[in-house]
Order: structure tokens, then C-alpha cells, then sequence
């Protein structure tokens, strides 16, 4: 199993993270996607550092007591604002490292608007360029109001224009909103993953929409330290937890956790040109 979305980099982990990432392991999970949004773009970097520390111990090979780790670097919506200059050429410069295969979470908020729209756009297209140039998937965070679809279909045009074009692919990150989001993400090439909301009881439209996204196109995430699954909802969440988001996954599907396991590790290979032989 890969956990593709865990901000490990929290410091809710400080002092406990070895411990995380070991019962990561010992729950089956093979690797883990560090998001590095940090706080701030400050923080960027913050996921890489982690990614390296448990690459370089002992003999340079990895630690095998714990899964494989990556990392992605963006600057997260929230913090739009803070993206000048300096701040994309770190990304860029964040970008060219080999563990940091991704560029995110970067997208739209317009629940917590945290930033004007137009900022929010503005660095979400300059995030793009700089990706594509690096030809780094992109994980993408939306979050739209209250019953409002303007966020989905900001970001969704955004994608069309800006990276559809590119064939790169990405990642629609802890997936909240219905078919038809689904299916025009998928034809810009984004894989869809979904985080432990999905095992909420309330979440029925979200698991009806899981049902209907082919094999091929799903991942499955913790979004950790948030949206802890179901039975332990309202906890510090953590990648070992993915386990409980696949279950309700492989039900949906009517598959057994091994065939989500072996897809979603497959499709993340897929994604990143990896050779995952885990
Ligand atoms: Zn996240």
C-alpha cells in the first residue's frame, strides 16, 4: 500500500515520527508521499530533510524499518500570499532534487480563503510553469464553500489551460467532489485519491462517486495528522491508518484490500516512473 498524501513534516510527529513510520510499515504501507507545504513556503523543504534523513542512515541505503519515502514541495493555497520571487526559485530549485517528485499541494481554497482568488490563481499558474518545466506531476488541493461549485470550476479550467496540455499528470488530492469533477480530472490525466472522509457515515455521495472511478485511476491517502478514518476519527491520524480508507475502497469496488493495494501502488509507479518493488 502507498500512502500518497501524509505531511509528515506536522509537529504534531516531533519526537514520535520513528515510531509513525514503523507502524507504517509493519501495517503494510511501502511508501509514503511527504507533502512539503510546511507552514509556509520557509518550510518547503521540510519534507525533503525528512525523506533524506531515513535515506542516508547506516550504509546510505535506505532503512528498511520504515517505508519509502518521497517528497513534493509547493506553496499550499492558504499561503499564496507569501509566494514572491524568492520563494518560486526555491520551488524550482526544490524541484530539481530526485526525492521530490512532485509539486504540491497546490490548488484553490475557497472555504478558508486564505489569500484573495486572484492571488490564489496567479500562484497556482506560476506553480504549473515551474512544475512543468521540471516535468513534476502536481497534487492538487481544492476546496470549494459551502455549496458553491466556483472553486471546482476555477481549478478545473485552470488545469485544462495550464496542464492538461503538458501530459504530465497529477493528483486530485483528498477527492470531495462528485462525478462529473471526477471524470474531467481524469481526462486531464489526474488520478483521483481519497483520503478517510471517505469512511465517514454522512460521506455516502463521496463513496458513490468512489465506486464509479475505474481501478486504474484511484490512490489512497491519510492526509495525516487530519481526517483520521473511521474507528479512529477525531485522533492525530497516521499513515498506518490508510489501511481503513482501502478497506472501505476495496468494498466499494467489490475487491479485496490486496487488488487496492497492488492498483493504487501500481498507479502511483505509473504516475512518478517509479519502480516500486516493494
Ligand atoms: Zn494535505
Amino acid at each position: 500500500m502507498i500512502d500518497s498524501h501524509a505531511h509528515l513534516d506536522s509537529e504534531r510527529y516531533v519526537g514520535e515520527l520513528e515510531d509513525v513510520l514503523r507502524r507504517a510499515k509493519a501495517a503494510g504501507v511501502g511508501a509514503i508521499l511527504a507533502i512539503g507545504i510546511g507552514e509556509g513556503p520557509a518550510e518547503m523543504q521540510c519534507a525533503l530533510e525528512i525523506c533524506r534523513k531515513y535515506r542516508e542512515q547506516g550504509t546510505g541505503i535506505r532503512d528498511q524499518s520504515v517505508p519509502g519515502l518521497y517528497a513534493s514541495a509547493g506553496i499550499y493555497p492558504h499561503n499564496a500570499h507569501e509566494a514572491d520571487e524568492a520563494a518560486l526559485s526555491k520551488l524550482d530549485g526544490l524541484l530539481a532534487e530526485p526525492e521530490v517528485i512532485a509539486c504540491g499541494e497546490i490548488g484553490l481554497d475557497y472555504y478558508h480563503e486564505g489569500s484573495p482568488h486572484e492571488v490564489q490563481k496567479r500562484v497556482f499558474i506560476r506553480q504549473m510553469k515551474i512544475a512543468a518545466a521540471r516535468k513534476r506531476p502536481i497534487i492538487i488541493h481544492c476546496r470549494p464553500k459551502d455549496g458553491d461549485n466556483a472553486c471546482w470550476e476555477d481549478t478545473l479550467a485552470l488545469l485544462a489551460e495550464h496542464w492538461g496540455p503538458t501530459g504530465i499528470g497529477g493528483i486530485l488530492h483528498c477527492f470531495s467532489g462528485d462525478w462529473d469533477h471526477a471524470e474531467r480530472a481524469m481526462e486531464l490525466g489526474f488520478l483521483i485519491s481519497f483520503a478517510g472522509n471517505l469512511t465517514y457515515p454522512k460521506a455516502q455521495p463521496l463513496r458513490d462517486v468512489a465506486a464509479r472511478v475505474p481501478l486504474d485511476w484511484l490512490l489512497v491517502e491519510t492526509d495525516a495528522p487530519f481526517l483520521a478514518p473511521v474507528p479512529n476519527r477525531g485522533k492525530r491520524n497516521e499513515p498506518a491508518w490508510v489501511a481503513e480508507t482501502a478497506d472501505v475502497l476495496a468494498g466499494l469496488k467489490g475487491v479485496s484490500a490486496e487488488e487496492i493495494g497492488a492498483a493504487t501502488t501500481k498507479n502511483f509507479a505509473r504516475l512518478f516512473g517509479l519502480s516500486l518493488g516493494m
